[in-house]
């Protein structure tokens, strides 16, 4: 591991590497919002869809994390979040059975999502069999447990756990350990609310191979920890301290074959957690046009079906 990373005042080293803040965003208006590919549920698929919502930028400063290029500098008016949902929903062909209420940030963070519009917001997924908000997991309490009583389905709450490694998640500069997370997933299961976790294929620092075995460790983690779904992340650059690790060989994405050797042997754990692949923009971790979509195919198969699918085996660039 090299050592150019601050060790005091990580968080200040972080924001001074982000590129421009985008410019100002509608409050009344979502980030973006669409129909995902079923998901695969317990024993069959379930229709999924997202809202990605526009609010105050998260209060923690993570090494990887460029969502706050979606996000504002003050806590938007009361019913605006409403009004985003409302917006969406207005524009999906049908119901889906799950909805993602996605914040680029945690859900109960009370300057992002204004507690107050937790009716309003209720209400308008109640169509929904299970909602799922993201929150991080010092910020998992009571007003978790507030909003799942006003729901009509079940309640969903997705962690970024990142990833187990002992030297890397402190570096990441998320701000809890493993204890933190273990706690606030037992405080929700304890309350009849699901766990997801996100977990980094390759976060910096690591090789690639070491990308794929720590993202098997995590998931195991997650698994362990009750967490009935675990989402595998490739890594992306875009915040600007990943790039200026990339500079200094200390950070590199994930190649794509990485992603499925992570999504096969997470797949092979024990117990009966769900484990998904994530497959936006996936261009990005491709090195050859000839297998690309032979591989993103593979990987919304594994996703679906939960199982195995043979390797690609790719004459032009060799990979397996
Ligand atoms: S807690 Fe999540 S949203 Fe906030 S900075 Fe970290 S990764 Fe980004
Ligand atoms: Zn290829």
């Amino acid at each position: 591991m090299g050592a150019a990373l601050p060790t005091r005042d990580l968080a200040a080293w972080i924001m001074a590497q982000r590129p421009p803040r985008p410019t100002a965003l509608d409050p009344f208006k979502p980030q973006a919002f669409f129909l995902e590919e079923p998901e695969a549920g317990s024993g069959r698929s379930v229709s999924s869809a997202a809202i990605l919502l526009t609010n105050k930028e998260c209060p923690w400063r993570c090494l990887m994390c460029d969502l706050w290029k979606n996000t504002t500098t003050q806590t938007v008016p009361p019913g605006a979040i409403p009004r985003q949902i409302e917006h969406a929903l207005s524009q999906f062909p049908s119901r889906p059975e799950q909805i993602k209420l996605y914040n680029s940030g945690s859900f109960f963070d009370p300057a992002a999502i204004p507690p107050a519009d937790y009716p309003a917001i209720a209400r308008l997924v109640g169509f929904a069999r299970r909602v799922v908000v993201e929150s991080h997991p010092r910020l998992v309490g009571e007003k978790a447990l507030r909003f799942r009583d006003l729901l009509s389905g079940s309640l969903e709450v997705a962690m970024g756990l990142e990833t187990v490694h002992p030297r890397v998640l402190p570096r990441l500069n998320k701000k809890f350990d493993l204890t933190h997370f273990s706690r606030a997933a037992a405080f929700l299961r304890g309350h009849g609310i699901s766990v997801r976790a996100f977990v980094l294929v390759k976060p910096p620092f690591l090789d690639e191979a070491e990308g794929v075995e720590w993202a098997v460790k995590s998931a195991a983690f997650a698994l362990s920890c009750g967490a009935t779904v675990v989402s595998l992340i490739p890594t992306r650059p875009g915040n600007g301290a990943l790039e200026q690790l990339m500079a200094s060989g200390q950070f590199s994405p994930p190649r794509l074959s990485s992603l499925e050797k992570a999504l096969q042997f997470a797949l092979e754990l024990p117990g009966d957690g769900r484990i998904f692949a994530d497959t936006w923009n996936l261009e990005q971790f491709s090195h050859c046009p000839a297998c690309l979509e032979k591989r993103r195919k593979r990987l919304h198969a594994m996703n679906l079906a939960q199982q195995f699918v043979p390797a690609v085996n790719c004459q032009a660039c060799g990979e397996a």
